[in-house]
């Protein structure tokens, strides 16, 4: 297998032009077991990433095994970030996978440093940590190790069923250190998820991780985003969307509309052109010219429309617009409050500027 067959330091000829030229990068691998994609593996120089000051997202640290995703979902934020590799943010954020494999032990390294605040750090807001690659590489029972060893607590969020895997080992972890698990659910009709997300586990499979995580004694949040108008709207969609997620015995629900920031909306609009051209027309009207958001007289009839179906299941229910970026989130873990607002008891003595010296990422985003 070609897989087998590769040694550190060499190239793969299936890699793209260019590619040996990455920083860190080991080697560029394919294997049959991954029909399409290729791993660019790197050693990277730094594990944690800061969250750029200017960023609204309610926590300051998280750490990212893998660069590009192959869920494909075509409305994710983070293709755009491809092209800093010099890669597209289409098919190649989709196949040509950067896989940090030296990950934990530089975060083990960082978060034993005199300097760590031990401050919440989360999972799965640039790419998914337990995306198909995930199976093959293993990076995140040795990053769940090292953030529970350093007692750092941490929110993990996923459309990765092979969080299933990682269950036992998150239930002992959650016994010194606060663990809160999401599961990001759009879509529930399978034809529709199929193409829209064509790498994803189906709605049901990762209902069925909703259980299995609730067995384990965890209160899963469900994310139900992002909701599209016309294609998942409807009373009928986030009735049976909702009822499932009730069955599947989520803890709550947090939602929100679809936001199309810039090379998602070219990638999307180019699948609607294709999937659903009747509609290109509303979407253009919705997210005219560089809008990222739908507009708020859209979100308030969404939430309208949401709030009677969240009592009529008796789900505890959260509007993404109700918890303003930069404010804790339900369900993950919440930038630790400035020590003046903690009181002398629980302030951490540590100052911002003696946090470890990171390299800031490129902004998170939630799904
Ligand atoms: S939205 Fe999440 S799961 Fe989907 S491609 Fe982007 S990072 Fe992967």
């Amino acid at each position: 297998m070609r897989w087998q067959g590769q040694q550190l330091g060499v190239d793969d000829t299936a890699a793209l032009p260019g590619m040996e030229r990455m920083d860190g990068l080991v080697r560029s691998v394919t294997t049959p077991e991954f029909a399409g994609m290729t791993f660019h593996e790197v050693l990277c120089k730094s594990a944690l990433n800061r969250v750029p000051g200017v960023s609204a997202m309610p926590f300051d640290w998280t750490v990212n095994p893998y660069r590009g995703c192959n869920h494909q979902c075509v409305y994710c934020f983070a293709r755009k970030t491809h092209e800093y590799l010099d890669l597209d943010y289409g098919s190649d954020f989709d196949s040509q996978i950067v896989v940090k494999v030296n990950v934990a032990e530089v975060l083990r390294t960082e978060l034993r440093r005199g300097s760590w605040a031990r401050e919440p750090v989360m999972l799965g807001t640039n790419t998914d940590p337990y995306q198909r690659a995930e199976g093959r590489y293993r990076l995140m029972p040795e990053i769940i190790g090292a953030l529970t060893e350093n007692r750092t607590p941490f929110s993990i969020l996923t459309k990765g069923t092979l969080l299933r895997r990682d269950l036992p080992l998150l239930a002992d972890a959650a016994q010194q250190v606060k663990v809160s698990l999401a599961m990001s659910i759009a879509v529930f009709d399978d034809a529709l998820q199929h193409s829209i997300e064509p790498g994803t586990p189906s709605a049901e499979a990762r209902l069925e991780t909703v259980r299995a995580a609730t067995a384990a004694g965890f209160r899963v949040t469900v994310f139900l985003m992002p909701i599209m108008p016309h294609l998942t709207d409807s009373v009928a969609a986030l009735d049976d969307a909702l009822a499932r997620i009730r069955a599947a015995g989520a803890a709550r629900v947090v939602y929100g509309a679809l936001h199309l920031r810039p090379g998602a909306k070219q990638w999307f609009l180019q699948w609607l052109e294709r999937e659903h051209p009747h509609l290109v027309s509303s979407y253009r009207g919705l997210y005219p010219g560089v809008s990222v958001t739908a507009p708020k007289a859209y979100r308030t009839w969404l939430g309208k429309r949401m709030r009677p179906l969240l009592r009529m299941h008796r789900l505890d229910g959260w509007d993404e617009d109700d918890h303003p970026r930069g404010r804790p989130q339900p369900g993950l873990a919440a930038r630790t409050p400035p020590a003046s607002s903690l009181g002398p008891l629980r302030s951490t003595g540590v100052s911002a500027s003696a946090r470890p010296r990171v390299a800031p990422a490129s902004e998170p985003t939630l799904f």
